[in-house]
């Protein structure tokens, strides 16, 4: 019907009682009732009396609904207690993003940035502080010892913690620690390490990283303390907080003072703004940012840029060289596949087919190498280091795409997760995998777009719809290891990124309904409506209803 027909018809009068719906159904749900139920019974009690030539009033029809309707369902244990307003992560929700490439890109070990890698800078931190105490305190030491709250004490066996919080307390930095040293600290967990402060060495083992409350009152769901002892005296603590991606804070933190960025942007729209007023790309401005923020030259953030990239580049091929029949640790016993898909991708008479076989055979060795607890990348976490590494090996080493222009594309994917960063998490102890695995493909393709000299509209548009279809996704790794569904769904977001890319750069740019800003405001609200099992607890989702034998 045309709109004109529409015009020509009569208003439907009031002698036509289904004209106007609305009018049957009461608006407001008592307290106690549910909201579901009662506009169910509202609609359908209002419609009888009508059929029935009645004519019932709203209050009338309000107190039949709410007293057939279903009590109201008890309030879901939901939503995890909101994060403490002092955490700078919290409050550095408001002002332009001074994140640079070296915080937010680290080498380290698998699984987990927040469970491995965030906990093994932390008690290296302490560490550090330690060992500066006066001699006549350090004299007086006995004990070493880590306790780990809410997220971390949940699903931190499945994620090796304890592990990675013991090897930076014997001074091990993520970035150069060598994985066999983890690796034989799983295999023999009853050794006994001399850590050394001052004059004094104290034995430190497993057995000092204490598994604590899972629930409680804390700043953050990542919580955990460490402290030194002089047997039951305390001589030095600190509260610590894993608040993603491998950033770290601690109570009374202190973010490290910075330069002002000479394009100061809080959404990507500003950040866009700079790009077309100035006639650049996302990623010139961005290194203009990170040269500005922390006074380095344009050949220093290159080359670390350089030095990520080759690291994404080693992991996929290590994962790809690992035997076919190879058995991740961990009760899931689970099968290395990345070889094989490989392989047999490439044997894919299909050249699409082959494409999709390959890119996705590169996020799952990636991803593997991390649930080994090999050395990943954050980008933005170790539970997503597939997917980002999936779409730099493809570009350089399958389509030879130049250096350069895969450099912008990491600078310009870095706006992405600095965005989400800033505005929503990084954290599935926050909000679920869509923080890890969402925001990691929306990078992902930020990185394609501008691999291949998309326009910054491009770019925000192929952002956009890889995290848009992230949207809601739970975290819920069984018996909380980072393999199921972790592994998969590292394809999964690499082969999203591909297609939101595709989507991008074959539609009308301006005609892309949904910008990226609005999507991560999504992001952020999802995070905090959803039900807090789903947020790295292993309480629900697959990590239930799949029984292991
Ligand atoms: S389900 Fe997603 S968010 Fe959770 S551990 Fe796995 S990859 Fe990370």
């Amino acid at each position: 019907m045309s709109n004109k027909e529409a015009e020509k018809l009569p208003d439907a009068g009031p002698q036509d009682p289904f004209a106007d719906t609305q009018s049957l159904v009461a608006h407001v749900v008592p307290a106690g009732v549910d909201r579901r139920s009662f506009f169910i019974r509202a609609a359908v009690g209002g419609a009888a009396a009508v059929m029935t030539g009645g004519s019932p009033s709203t209050e009338e029809k309000t107190a039949k609904a709410a007293a057939t309707a279903a009590p109201a369902a008890p309030a879901p244990s939901a939503a995890a207690p909101p994060l403490a307003a002092d955490l700078n992560v919290v409050m550095k929700e408001k002002g332009p993003i001074l994140t640079v490439a070296d915080e937010f890109y680290k080498v380290g070990p698998g699984p987990s940035s927040s469970h491995t890698i965030g906990p093994m800078r932390i008690t290296y931190d302490f560490y550090q502080r330690a060992a500066k105490l006066p001699a006549d305190k350090l004299d007086t030491a006995t004990k070493l010892q880590v306790n780990l709250f809410g997220s971390l004490s949940a699903t931190g066996k499945g994620h090796g913690t304890e592990r990675a919080a013991l090897a930076g307390l014997v001074g091990k930095e993520p970035a150069t620690v060598d994985p066999k040293f983890l690796d034989s600290l799983r295999d023999k967990p009853d050794q006994v390490f001399p850590v050394k402060l001052g004059n004094k060495s104290i034995d430190v083992s497993l057995k000092d990283v204490v598994y604590d409350a899972t629930k409680g009152d804390f700043k953050h769901p990542n919580t955990m303390t460490v402290k030194l002892l002089a047997g039951n005296n305390v001589l030095l603590e600190q509260e610590y907080y894993s608040v993603g991606g491998g950033f770290i804070e601690w109570k009374g933190y202190e973010p490290p003072k910075k330069n002002a960025p000479k394009y100061p942007f809080a959404t990507m729209k500003e950040l866009r703004g700079y790009a077309d007023t100035n006639k650049t790309t996302i990623a010139k401005i961005m290194l203009a940012n990170e040269m500005s923020i922390m006074n380095r030259s344009e050949a220093e953030v290159y080359a670390f840029i350089d030095k990520i990239i080759n690291a994404m580049v080693a992991t996929v091929k290590s994962g790809l060289s690992m035997p076919e029949d190879d058995v991740l640790p961990g009760p899931i016993k689970l099968h290395s596949k990345a070889a094989t898909v490989y392989k047999r991708a490439m044997d894919d008479k299909f050249e699409a087919d082959r494409g999709l076989g390959a890119l996705s055979a590169f996020a799952l060795a990636a991803s593997e190498e991390n649930g080994r607890g090999h050395l990943v990348i954050t980008a933005p976490t170790g539970g997503s280091a597939g997917v980002m590494p999936a779409l730099v090996y493809a570009l350089l080493e399958v389509r030879k795409v130049d250096r350069q222009k895969v450099r912008d594309g990491m600078l310009a994917a870095a706006a992405v997760g600095y965005l989400c960063k800033h505005h929503a998490t990084l954290s599935a102890a926050e909000g679920g995998c869509q923080a890890e695995i969402g925001v990691a493909s929306s990078m992902a393709a930020a990185l394609t777009a501008t691999a291949f000299d998309a326009p910054s509209l491009v770019v925000e548009n192929a952002a956009e719809s890889a995290l848009e279809h992230h949207l809601g996704m739970t975290c819920d790794p069984v018996a909380g290891y980072v393999q199921v569904p972790c592994i998969e769904r590292c394809a999964f977001g690499a082969v999203k990124a591909w297609t939101a890319y595709a989507i991008a750069s074959n539609e009308i740019a301006s005609r892309h309904r949904i910008d990226f800003d609005e999507t991560v405001t999504a992001l952020g609200q999802t995070a905090k409506d959803m039900n807090s099992k789903y947020k790295e607890t292993s309480e629900a989702g697959l990590a239930q209803s799949v029984v292991l034998c």
